[in-house]
């Protein structure tokens, strides 16, 4: 089904209500471009990124693809020539180019689902925010006697951030885990991949029933719904910074605003994507995750917490402010194989295990530090799911099942692994 069949279709059903709810899935700023720099980076594209002039879109140690804005241009154009740097334009209108892939991808959605409603998660295509919305509240009614689906606090634009509690199966409780997806705008994957495990912990009756399971599916709503109406790769949350009057100023990075070295390796710039915010927690999306889990933490033994992002392919642990090693690293090591070596079996896909700093780059204020450091958990992962780069953050949602499908298959040994089975695989 086209977009316009399916705006057309929802536009029957809710014309009155809803005029404006069909929108693009694939909009960006006009005169956007992606070049690729080519040469000595060093720290140059980091240099520019905290400069607010450029996106860097490459997840990987190199740096080098970086998305500039048609304002920016010239300037970077200059600083890479003070750099004698070279770049190659990699996509020359962003917008065109998101959008011509937006037609290629095929839309078969489940017919009980409109844009705005969904009563389970959809494998086949990324969900809207109200759909993501709409299949919590029917989890929360149809596994009444083990879920719990509770807001744990407001966006700043006022939206819920939900917390889905999955209670133990059994008498015996082992202990508590906690996932996080979604804090990233852009990285429509991490929340496509929670949801289908929902239905998959709730159908498993192995020793994974032992454990508290909390799942924030959507961390950053707000910047989830900016992404789809108007800029795909859209980062931070919503934050309308003061002082700056320019274009693409707004947001901060949730992930960069977590209280434990905070500012350290992240931007004072509100223009840079990397934006730490005015302190540690200042922003309403943060503080509500960092109580919630501290109440976990209090109330139950948190083993282990998981944050999930794009791209990359990787399994990191702390830390992300320091090449230090954090306490447990040989723990977090071995379980983190356990978890690659699972997940690379259906499709051969490779998670590499490796601590952020070492593995990608210096990042302070992620929800992985705070948890290790201050709530002292001794499993604390930041995963980066597919791709390698092919696709990025736009990746295709026939990539949604077998992401799905095989973090499923890490999942099942780890949360066993670091759980009531720990003694088997010491
Ligand atoms: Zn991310």
């Amino acid at each position: 089904m086209s977009n316009m069949q399916l705006c057309s279709t929802g536009l029957l059903a809710f014309l009155v209500i809803l005029p404006h709810f069909c929108w693009s899935q694939y909009a960006a700023p006009p005169g956007d471009q992606i070049w690729e720099v080519e040469g000595e980076i060093g720290l140059v594209t980091t240099m520019l990124q905290d400069k607010g002039l450029v996106d860097i879109l490459d997840e990987s140690r190199s740096r080098k693809i970086i998305r500039v804005g048609l304002k920016n241009s010239i300037d970077v154009k200059f600083i890479l020539l003070q750099h004698k740097l070279t770049y190659k334009i990699l996509v020359k209108d962003l917008a065109s180019y998101l959008k011509e892939k937006d037609g290629k991808t095929i839309k078969t959605r489940s017919i009980t689902c409109t844009d705005l409603s969904c009563p389970q998660p959809l494998s086949d295509a990324y969900m809207t925010l109200d759909q993501i919305e709409w299949y919590l509240k029917e989890l929360n009614i149809s596994h009444s006697s083990r879920v719990n689906v509770t807001s744990i606090g407001k966006s700043i634009e006022g939206r819920d951030i939900w917390l889905v509690h999955i209670r133990p199966l059994k008498c015996r409780v082992d202990g508590a885990v906690w996932i996080e997806a979604g804090i990233h705008a852009r990285e429509w994957i991490a929340p496509a991949v929670i949801l289908q495990l929902i239905p998959k912990l709730l159908e498993d009756c192995s020793r994974i029933g032992y454990l508290d399971i909390f799942i924030v599916p959507m961390a950053n709503p707000d910047g989830y719904l900016y992404s789809w109406t108007t800029n795909r790769l859209w980062r931070k949350n919503r934050r309308i910074n003061n002082n700056t009057s320019q274009v693409g100023c707004d947001g901060v990075d949730l992930n960069r605003n977590w209280d434990y070295k905070f500012g350290l390796f992240a931007s004072s710039n509100p223009c840079s994507e990397t934006f730490h915010g005015a302190s540690g927690f200042s922003e309403p999306e943060t503080k509500a995750l960092s109580d919630a889990m501290i109440a976990v933490s209090r109330d139950y033994n948190l083993l282990m917490v998981m944050a999930f992002h794009s791209y990359g392919q990787f399994i990191l642990h702390p830390w992300g402010w320091s090449t230090e090693e954090a306490p447990d690293t040989p723990m977090m090591i071995s379980r983190a194989t356990l978890w690659a070596n699972a997940t690379k079996k259906r499709y051969g896909t490779v998670y590499k295990v490796t601590s952020t700093t070492v593995g990608l780059y210096a990042a302070s204020g992620a929800t992985d530090d705070w948890a290790k450091a201050v709530l002292q958990v001794k499993y604390s992962y930041t995963v980066e799911l597919r791709d390698e780069g092919t696709e990025g953050f736009v990746l295709s949602p026939n990539q949604i099942v077998p992401s799905s499908e095989e973090v499923w298959d890490g999942m099942k040994i780890l949360l066993t692994a670091v759980g009531p089975g720990d003694y088997i695989y010491l």
